[in-house]
């Protein structure tokens, strides 16, 4: 898609509740992560309106026949909103970019199809996931029912803003649920435009609803008594705010997507190098690193680290930073000035502490380009360094080498993080043991990251989450299930 003007993007700025876009006082500015300017303003809810969209979303999930239809019918309206999210990629991308770190090429030829894509794929299930006829002991006839929760509370990053949402919403709503969906304030418009093209393809009103504001916000959804589960991609952190919030109300099931510190395992017999360098760069520098399964860690044998390094380094220089909105870029800018400093403080403690910057290691300066980071690799780290603990989400890759499998193994182990890994391997041995072995929800062998294998559940081990996204298992988490016996 080409370059386009800022000033020339409306931007849907207010909440969507019962089918409307409503605004409220309190008001904050959001800035643009490309250049820091401020761009619109964000209408923030109250608890008030936090309970009108739960009350709204509850009216429409009883009255509506959105539950109650035939979930071909469902799926269809489904897929015809699909339909109207890709007929609309040259608002939505411009939309997306403009607020997001996703450059408009990336935008437009992935995060807009991909989003839609991802509302067919579960539309799918519809009709084919249900409840199922169990044998009993005496004969009875013992079957489970599937049934919907009610209201949704969904809470999303601001990473990949319409993707991320869409990996809530579609299971749910395809499962006879109404939804509120908070996005981050960071990037909050795109999917208020996801909510009027709902609308326009026959999803009845209060089905699909989005409030807007922080943390405050998203706390207000956990603890409210008719939001009867959450669903959340968000940090470690977070997720366990979200826990306790939920846990003030009872028993409320939680979808936890969190975050991460991927290793990926390169050992010496692959093929071709060139080819495991681009995926190595490419798993650090997609979003710049903003990517909660960013391949962070790169633990190689050390026959090929020189080789293999030195080859990322070379790939790194070719990332090309602009503003979302040239269509030239390929580097995304860091979310915010905030992260970039903390981001920047990480190296340089690393540093401090015995580290070395092999490439990269500061901000790009140049005239407008001040919100990027330069892909950066460092060495000489070990996990007792913040840099190899804690998720950076940035693009810094830790190297680090090894000599045996137990070696890589051993290295590859984190604390509390088990979200996905990489093994980078020609023999399938050595990969099945690395796939038996690593503490990772994903692991990828001989690739790395998940294009569009929306059959394939996503989600982390240990502290990097609880339950999935994607996937049939993700589809059945939005349902209840009912146990019926029947004497004759
Ligand atoms: P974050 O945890 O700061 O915020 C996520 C969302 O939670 C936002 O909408 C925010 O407003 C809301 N929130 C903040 N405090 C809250 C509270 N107390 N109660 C309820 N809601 C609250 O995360 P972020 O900075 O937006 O996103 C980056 C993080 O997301 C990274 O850690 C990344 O790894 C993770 N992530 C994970 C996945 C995954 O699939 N595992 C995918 C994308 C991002």
């Amino acid at each position: 898609m080409a370059s386009f003007n800022p000033k020339d993007v409306r931007i849907p700025n207010s909440h969507f509740i019962g089918g409307k876009a409503i605004n409220s006082r309190e008001t904050i500015n959001v800035l643009r992560p490309s250049d820091g300017q401020a761009y619109a303003s964000l209408s923030i809810a109250d608890v008030d309106l936090v309970d009108q969209a739960v009350e709204n979303a509850w009216q429409a999930f009883k009255q509506s026949d959105w539950a109650s239809r035939s979930p071909r019918d469902r799926a269809k309206t489904m897929k015809r909103w699909a339909a109207l999210i890709e007929a609309d990629v040259n608002t939505l991308a411009p939309l997306e970019a403009i607020g997001s770190t996703r450059p408009i090429a990336a935008a437009a030829q992935w995060d807009i199809p991909f989003c839609a894509e991802g509302i067919r794929f579960f539309s799918e299930y519809a009709d084919k996931c249900g409840g199922e006829v169990i044998p009993t002991a005496n004969g009875s006839l013992g079957m489970t029912i599937t049934e919907p929760y009610g209201v949704i509370g969904a809470i999303a990053p601001w990473n990949f803003p319409l993707v991320m949402a869409s990996w809530k919403i579609a299971p749910a709503m395809t499962a006879g649920n109404a939804v509120v969906l908070k996005p981050s304030e960071m990037t909050p418009f795109s999917v208020v435009r996801l909510a009027e093209l709902a609308i326009e393809a026959g999803i009845p009103p209060g089905i699909f609803n989005v409030v807007q504001g922080d943390g405050r916000v998203g706390e207000a959804i956990c603890r409210h008594p008719r939001i009867s589960k959450v669903t959340f991609t968000g940090s470690t952190k977070t997720g366990a705010l979200i826990m306790t919030a939920c846990a003030q109300t009872g028993t409320k099931p939680v979808t936890l997507e969190l975050g991460g510190k991927s290793p990926q395992l390169v050992f010496d017999d692959i093929k071709n190098i060139d080819k495991v360098a681009r995926r190595i760069a490419g798993a650090i520098t997609t979003n710049a690193g903003q990517v909660c399964v960013a391949g962070s860690r790169l633990l190689v044998q050390k026959g090929i680290a020189d080789q293999l390094v030195t080859r990322i380094s070379e790939l790194f220089s070719d990332m090309v930073s602009g503003p979302t909105w040239q269509n030239s870029s390929t580097l995304s800018p860091i979310i915010s000035a905030r992260e970039l400093e903390r981001i920047d403080g990480v190296v340089q403690r690393t540093v401090q502490q015995g580290g070395e910057i092999l490439v990269g290691g500061c901000r790009l300066h140049e005239q407008g380009q001040s919100a990027f980071y330069q892909p950066t690799i460092l060495t000489k780290v070990n996990m007792s360094m913040e840099a190899v603990r804690d998720e950076i989400f940035g693009p810094v890759l830790c190297v680090e080498t090894f000599e045996t499998d137990d070696d890589a193994l051993q290295l590859a182990c984190h604390p509390s993080y088990g979200l996905s890994a990489g093994v980078h391997t020609a023999d399938l041995n050595r990969a099945m043991r690395m796939v038996n072995e690593l503490e990772a929800g994903t692991v990828w062998v001989n690739r790395y990251g998940r294009s569009w294998d929306f059959a394939i559940p996503t989600g982390g081990f240990k502290g990097s989450g609880i339950g999935k996204d994607l996937g049939r298992y993700a589809y059945e988490a939005n349902q209840k299930v009912k146990s019926v016996l029947i004497d004759f």
